[in-house]
């Protein structure tokens, strides 16, 4: 796993717990209820790819992320929102059009469309795209609908297995941060214990290597918590949503 680098969450507390950042070459899942923060830190994170202080990366490997860095944004739930991208934008002093531009999103209606989408981004890299972030808003909501009941579970787990895979590959294969999102009823303690959960848990769980709870806490405040990572500790840290976007 050569030439790993990291892109900044927005909040240093949030960006500590998870070793200085988002990882490239592995899968970041963010999990939580409503409203938690999943789809602002995603957001927050494909205007922080055109930040440069933003990437953390040696001299050698920065050049190549900075050449024109694009974002692939798969929305399943339609709430990715190009007015949000550009307030978090200006807010770091950023042209927010021109940010708005280095976004490539795809609206999937079902697990196919977002499945085929995924598929479609090597294409995107060989047209000569440098896509750089990966956004998966959300990885579980089409499945969920569409493979309900005990007889369609194995079928919905091979394919979300698929999907996994697809991503861990791109994510490999041309030095990607990933990040995918999963609407969870429950906390991750109680989450292994529900039939629903444990199956996407299972699968999403063996193919992510960073795992991150949220939880609502008091106003803007939230608390992320890392866990199950194979090489980092259980920690929390705490971060805001503001009209500025994800930080401290
Ligand atoms: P869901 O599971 O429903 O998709 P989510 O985890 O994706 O939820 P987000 O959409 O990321 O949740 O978070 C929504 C919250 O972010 C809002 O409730 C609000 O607190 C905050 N938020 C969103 N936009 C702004 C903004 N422009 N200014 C300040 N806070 C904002
Ligand atoms: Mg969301």
């Amino acid at each position: 796993r050569k030439n790993i680098w990291k892109l900044s969450t927005g909040s240093k507390n949030l960006d500590e717990i998870l070793g200085g950042g988002l990882e490239s070459q592995s899968i970041t899942e963010f999990a939580g209820m409503f409203g938690s923060g999943k789809t602002q830190i995603a957001h927050q994170a494909c205007v922080n790819l055109q930040c440069p202080e933003r990437i953390i990366a040696d001299d050698a490997i920065k050049e190549e992320i900075l050449n024109e860095p694009k974002a692939v944004y798969i929305d399943t739930e339609g709430t990715f929102r190009p007015e949000r991208i550009i307030q978090m934008a200006e807010a770091l002093g950023l042209d927010g059009k021109e940010v708005l531009n280095n976004i490539l999103v795809a609206r999937a209606y079902n697990s196919d469309m977002q499945m085929l989408y995924a598929e479609n981004v090597e294409n995107l890299i060989r047209e000569g795209h440098n896509i750089k972030l990966i956004v998966v808003d959300s990885l579980t909501s089409t499945f969920r609908t569409e493979y309900v009941g005990r007889g369609k579970l194995a079928e919905r787990q091979q394919k979300l297995g698929r999907h996994m895979a697809t991503l861990n590959k791109l994510a490999d294969l041309y030095n990607c941060v990933v990040i995918v999102t999963n609407q969870v009823a429950a906390r991750p303690d109680a989450l292994f214990g529900a039939s629903e959960q444990a199956i996407g848990g299972h699968i999403v769980g063996h193919a992510a290597t960073f795992r991150i709870f949220l939880r609502k806490a008091k106003g803007d405040k939230r608390v992320a918590k890392l866990y199950d990572s194979p090489h980092l500790p259980d920690a929390e840290a705490m971060f805001r949503i503001t009209e500025k976007g994800i930080h401290d």
